[in-house]
C-alpha cells in the first residue's frame, strides 16, 4: 500500500501493522502530511466543532528527584534556580485563571517529595471547593497506587503522565538506571483503572528514537486508548547531557498529531508549548493538523523562567491575561474559538453532574 492508502486504512479501521507504521514514518512526504492533516482536522471538527479547549497550567515546583537526561529541571542541573509555590499561591493562580475563563487547572511539577500526598490532596480539594465547576488535572510524575487513589478521591479528575517511549531499551537511554520503564507503564495502567481521564504521550525526535520506536508508540496508544495524548518535539536544554542533540522534527510532530487523531478520533490532543516553541505558529498548525486543546501557562510571572524543561520556551515573560488574549487571537486567526468549559473526554462528560 502507498502512504495515502495507509492513511485511508488508518482512518477506516483505526489500525495499522507495525511495518506499515514504519513505512509511514520512514517515507512520508509533505503531501502525505497535508492529506493526513486535512482528514484529521475534519475528524476533530466532527468531534468538537471549531472549539478549542483550554487548560491553565500551574507549574508549582521545579524541584525534582529524577535525573531524566533530556530535562532542564533534572536533579543534577545546578544552574536551575529552584522554587516551590505554596498552597495559597497555587490557589491564587487558579482564581485568576477562573476569571480568564479556564475551567481546567493542570498542576504540574518535578517529582518533589516535599509535597506529600496529604498536601496535594488538600490542594486539590481546595481548588475543587473554590471552583466546583472546574476539573483538576495532575502531572506530578510517578507515585504509588494508593497515592493516585487518594488524589482521585480528593477530587482530581485527570492525570498526565507521558510514557515518553513505548520501547524499554529506548527508555533506558533517556533515563538513569534508577528509573524504570515498567514502573511508568504500571502507573499509567493504575491511573486508568482508578478512573482518571489519563494522558500519555511521547517526545518526538528524542535522542536515539527510531521509526520502530514510534511504531511501538502508536501500537501502545492503540491498545491503551488514553483519553489524552501529549506530544511535542524534543528540544535540547543547555544544561543537560543532551545539550548537543538535534531538536525533534516539527513536521513529524504535526504528522503524529494527525495520525493520533485518525486512530483515536475522540482523544483530547493538545498543540503543546514545545510545538509553539519550535515554530512561532506551531500551535496553530497543530490545531490544523488535528489537535483540539491548548494549555497556556498560569504560573506566577516570577517563576516562569525557572520552569525550563528545554531552551527557548515561549510565554515565559507574559502575564496570564496576555497569554489568554494572545491565544484567543491565534485561534481566531485560523477560524477556531476558545471555549469556556471543562472539556472532558466524551466518555466522562457527565454534563452538569459535577464530581
Ligand atoms: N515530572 C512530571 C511532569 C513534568 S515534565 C512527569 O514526570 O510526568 C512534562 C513533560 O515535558 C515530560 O513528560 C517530557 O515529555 C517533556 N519534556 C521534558 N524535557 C523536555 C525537552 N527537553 N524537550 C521536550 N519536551 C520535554
Amino acid at each position: 500500500m502507498n502512504n495515502i492508502e495507509l492513511i485511508d486504512t488508518l482512518e477506516k479501521t483505526g489500525h495499522l501493522d507495525k511495518e506499515q507504521w514504519v513505512q509511514l514514518f520512514d517515507t512520508f512526504t509533505d503531501d502525505d502530511r497535508a492529506y493526513a492533516a486535512q482528514k484529521a482536522s475534519a475528524a476533530a471538527v466532527a468531534q468538537f466543532g471549531k472549539s478549542i479547549f483550554i487548560r491553565g497550567i500551574v507549574e508549582f515546583s521545579n524541584v525534582c528527584k529524577n535525573d531524566c537526561l533530556y530535562c532542564g529541571i533534572r536533579k543534577s542541573n545546578a544552574n536551575c534556580e529552584r522554587y516551590r509555590l505554596t498552597k495559597e499561591q497555587i490557589l491564587d493562580c487558579c482564581d485568576a485563571g477562573y476569571e480568564y475563563g479556564f475551567r481546567t487547572f493542570v498542576l504540574q511539577s518535578g517529582e518533589d517529595k516535599s509535597y506529600s500526598t496529604d498536601t496535594l490532596c488538600d490542594i486539590v480539594a481546595s481548588i475543587k471547593k473554590a471552583h466546583p465547576d472546574c476539573a483538576v488535572t495532575l502531572s506530578v510524575g510517578e507515585l504509588e497506587y494508593d497515592d493516585y487513589k487518594r488524589l482521585f478521591d480528593a477530587g482530581a479528575d485527570r492525570y498526565l503522565l507521558r510514557h515518553e517511549t513505548a520501547d524499554e531499551q529506548h527508555y533506558g537511554k533517556l533515563h538513569p538506571s534508577e528509573m524504570s520503564w515498567a514502573h511508568r507503564m504500571k502507573c499509567l495502567e493504575q491511573l486508568k483503572e482508578i478512573g482518571y481521564q489519563t494522558g500519555c504521550g511521547m517526545m518526538v525526535g528524542s535522542p536515539f528514537q527510531t521509526s520502530e520506536h514510534l511504531a511501538q508508540d502508536m501500537l501502545f496508544l492503540e491498545r491503551f486508548k488514553p483519553q489524552m495524548i501529549g506530544m511535542g518535539p524534543f528540544l535540547p536544554h543547555k544544561d543537560t547531557p543532551f545539550k548537543d542533540e538535534p531538536a525533534g522534527s516539527y513536521e513529524l510532530t504535526l504528522f503524529l498529531i494527525s495520525l493520533c487523531r485518525l486512530m483515536l478520533p475522540d482523544c483530547l490532543i493538545p498543540a503543546t508549548t514545545a510545538l509553539g516553541t519550535i515554530r512561532p505558529d506551531g500551535r496553530e498548525k497543530g490545531v490544523l493538523a488535528g489537535a483540539n486543546v491548548i494549555m497556556p501557562n498560569l504560573s506566577p510571572i516570577d517563576v516562569r523562567k525557572k520552569y525550563l524543561l528545554y531552551d527557548g520556551k515561549i510565554c515565559t515573560g507574559d502575564e496570564s491575561a496576555q497569554c489568554r488574549a494572545c491565544l484567543e487571537r491565534r485561534m481566531e486567526s485560523i477560524g477556531y474559538k476558545v471555549v469556556i468549559t471543562r472539556g472532558d473526554h466524551k466518555s466522562y462528560d457527565k454534563d452538569s453532574s459535577l464530581r
